[in-house]
């Protein structure tokens, strides 16, 4: 994980978000499922909080094949969406603690506690981790018959038209959200904004010239991208990215407050037994070592992260620092769901 890049990238958003203000258990050891040891005896669920189609879909169905083939058992995708990931997420947390509910979250799952004031779970104390997966640059797209033709000329458009430019996203609290706020923050100009359940229809939305731009993990976008169906401005990291090497970044194109990229990461309900997170830890880590996931995820722009990375101990690490990291951010700028 590139941790600087991320730090510097918070302390980006922490200065020029704060610049606007925008209101926008006990143990479980497994229920009648049967042993840890027997685990996993029958499917096991894997909840994405964000609508089919859309990155953090990609992401799961890329890893629950080869992840499945190694458990021996099968994998059930199912989408539970809405409020910016935090109604998929509450329902994991709810559910048995048996590892055959496992949630797929990204960076939203740090920002929620701070952004929502009944959200019903704290992501330390009714989880257990079991290991980040990928980090995910987002990527700067609009319609394609969007005036602007640069990063510059959409600051310029918006500024100019910002009571009709319309912004997508995924809800309070998703990467889609908050890189619009940094957009926002950036611009000085308040959007108005679309939320949807996922930027899969978003993006569907997108192409078909319904919304006017948004930012959305290359994941999702990469596609649309080289297809040409949609216009892309940016890549919100340090680097380009490989499988779009023509798209400057954020920085090169003027912009260089506009840096954010999306952490994934997987988790069962708190008072699971260690041995079943473990089981599921380690098939995580050798499905993100899996030539076809690495070769489609760089298709996607992206990378597994490291065997240490994909370890329950380095994810709940991650998780602490970024909780605090988002909640200063977000109380500094005055953001709240409602
Ligand atoms: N990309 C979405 C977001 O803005 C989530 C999703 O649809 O996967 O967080």
């Amino acid at each position: 994980m590139r941790t600087t890049s991320r730090h510097r990238a918070a302390a980006r958003i922490t200065a020029a978000i704060a610049a606007m203000s925008l209101v926008s258990a006990c143990a479980d050891t497994g229920g009648d499922s049967g042993s840890a040891e027997n685990y996993p005896d029958r499917n096991i669920t894997f909840i994405v909080p964000f609508s089919a189609g859309g990155p953090t879909d990609t992401v799961t169905r890329l890893l629950a094949e080869p992840m499945a083939k190694d458990l021996g058992t099968k994998i059930v995708v199912q989408n539970v969406e809405g409020a910016g990931g935090t109604l998929g997420a509450g329902e994991v947390a709810r559910a048995e603690s048996d590892g055959y509910t496992v949630l797929m979250h990204h960076i939203g799952m740090s920002t929620a506690p701070a952004l929502y004031q009944n959200l019903g779970y704290a992501p330390l104390e009714d989880f257990e981790t079991v290991g980040l997966v990928t980090e995910v640059p987002m990527t700067v797209v609009a319609r394609k018959d969007f005036a602007p033709a640069t990063l510059q000329e959409l600051v310029s458009h918006v500024k100019a038209n910002a009571g009709t430019v319309t912004l997508a996203n995924a809800g309070i609290g998703a990467a889609s959200h908050l890189c619009g706020l940094l957009f926002q923050a950036a611009t000085g100009v308040q959007l108005q904004e679309v939320p949807y359940q996922g930027t899969g229809p978003a993006l569907t939305d997108l192409v078909g010239g319904q919304v006017d731009f948004m930012c959305d993990q290359t994941t999702n976008t990469s596609g649309q991208i080289s297809a040409g169906q949609v216009k892309a401005y940016a890549v919100t990291t340090p680097e380009r990215v490989q499988s779009l090497p023509d798209l400057p970044t954020t920085a090169e194109a003027g912009m260089p407050e506009l840096q954010v990229s999306v952490w994934h990461g997987l988790y069962v309900p708190a008072g699971t037994p260690q041995e079943i997170v473990q089981k599921l830890s380690d098939a995580l880590q050798k499905a993100l070592t899996d030539q076809g996931v690495i070769d489609q995820m760089a298709k996607l722009g992206t990378a597994p992260v490291t065997a240490q990375d994909a370890t329950p101990q380095a994810h709940r690490a991650h998780l602490d620092e970024q909780l605090k990291t988002w909640a200063k951010i977000i109380a500094d700028a005055g953001v709240k769901a409602s």
